[in-house]
């Protein structure tokens, strides 16, 4: 599903440049669960956002699913983002004067599906998600879980391949952590394959494999064939 060749990847701020990725090598394989450690600042979330292709890379190469990655134009980024991708992150990233509903629906807006249609997908999801009874519901009336399983449901619709997830259970107590967990991985038993990051070690552990981050580089280089 993912093959990463020596990514770098640096921040220039003002004259300094930082390099934060500093030559990645890993595979991810289709129907995987992967989680990403590292310590604060180890660049877990610029390479997570690599792999969403919402940041290109200085150099090494990407192949999602053997198309290659890199060097994308922004509107071929957004087209395999919006056929290939879902994406769920530690604050959930809801629209706040939206319904669940209406938050699981947009992606099907930007695609063009006819209204009457995104509406029942979305309620398919939102029922998916145990969250049929809230859908009327604002972010701000659910809880850290039901906002996340609303976020899962609108990163679901869209039918992706691979969900990219940026602490997803950061802001969530352990037991809801938990809820979200299981959530992803019947999601993941359905075949999608997830890269969750996370500094969690119980929510590592929910993985199938662990990829470590340290100083830019992987700390534990294995191949995916060693699961
Ligand atoms: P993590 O998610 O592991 O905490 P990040 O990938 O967010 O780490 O950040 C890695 C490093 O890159 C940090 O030192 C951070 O300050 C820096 N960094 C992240 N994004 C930017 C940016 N847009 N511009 C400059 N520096 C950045
Ligand atoms: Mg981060």
């Amino acid at each position: 599903m993912i093959t990463l060749k020596g990514i770098r990847k640096s921040y220039q701020t003002g004259s300094q440049s930082l390099e934060v990725l500093k030559g990645i090598d890993c595979e991810v394989l289709e129907g995987e669960m992967v989680a990403i450690m590292g310590s604060s600042g180890s660049g877990k979330s610029t390479l997570l956002n690599v792999l969403g292709l919402l940041d290109d890379t200085d150099h090494g190469s990407y192949l999602l699913d053997g198309q290659k990655m890199n060097g994308l134009t922004e509107r071929m980024a957004a087209r395999y983002r919006s056929q290939f991708l879902g994406f769920v992150f530690q604050s959930f990233n809801l629209i706040s004067f939206k319904t669940a509903l209406e938050n699981v629906a947009l992606p099907l807006y930007y695609q063009k599906v006819p209204r009457k249609e995104r509406q029942s997908k979305a309620m398919e999801y939102l029922t998916r998600v145990g969250l049929a009874d809230w859908s009327s519901h604002l972010p701000n009336q659910l809880s850290g879980g039901q906002k996340q399983r609303v976020a899962i449901a609108r990163a679901l619709i869209a039918q992706p391949r691979l969900i990219l997830a940026d602490e997803p259970t950061g802001a969530l107590d352990s037991v809801t952590s938990n809820e979200v967990m299981t959530l992803l991985r019947d999601i993941n038993k359905e075949g999608i394959t997830i890269v969750i990051v996370t500094h969690e070690n119980e929510i590592a552990d929910l993985c199938d494999r662990v990829i470590r981050l340290k100083d830019g580089l992987i700390e534990n280089p294995q191949t995916a064939s060693h699961v």
